[in-house]
């Protein structure tokens, strides 16, 4: 989740500093659009993170959730990460920007404690039982 709202944070600041066709990049309706979809793919995923750790504490974790929540955050860090990317545009190719090492940061997520498809066999293997 910090990856992913750090993300988001250095395109924010990005896209309202950078100044095309005489207006920040912000002005633009893709633009917002595509922050919009951003911070709405994280909140999201911390909503799920969140109530998975809630019921952690309460003793009752949730299996399903947990994987749910593991796969589709790291899915998002994954998605928003590449969005903050583009937006930043040709700078977010180079090593100055911080934007180029999230993006690597990114990817081992999806592998590391728990692949995706290790993920979706243990969300799959709770909904439909072990064949
Ligand atoms: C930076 C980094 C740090 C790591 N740190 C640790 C650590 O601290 N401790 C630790 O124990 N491990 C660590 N790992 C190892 C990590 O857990 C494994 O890389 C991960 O579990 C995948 O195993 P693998 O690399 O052997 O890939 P493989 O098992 O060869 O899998 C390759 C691909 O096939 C898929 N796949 C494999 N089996 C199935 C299946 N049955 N059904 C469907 N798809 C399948 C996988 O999901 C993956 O996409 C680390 C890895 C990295 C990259």
């Amino acid at each position: 989740m910090g990856l992913a709202q750090g993300a988001l944070d250095m395109a924010i600041k990005h896209v309202k500093g950078r100044q095309q066709f005489g207006r920040p990049l912000a002005a633009f309706q893709n633009v917002q659009f595509k922050i919009a979809e951003m911070a709405t793919k994280i909140e999201t995923a911390r909503t799920m993170v969140h109530k998975s750790a809630w019921l952690l504490d309460r003793g009752k974790p949730d299996t399903k959730l947990t994987a749910m929540a593991k796969m589709y955050a790291c899915h998002v860090a994954v998605e928003v990460v590449d969005e903050a990317l583009q937006l930043h545009g040709g700078y977010g190719y180079f090593n100055d920007y911080d934007i180029e090492r999230f993006y690597r940061a990114a990817k081992v997520l999806e592998i590391y404690e728990g692949t995706k498809e290790v993920e979706k066999i243990v969300i799959s293997r709770e909904i439909l039982g072990k064949f």
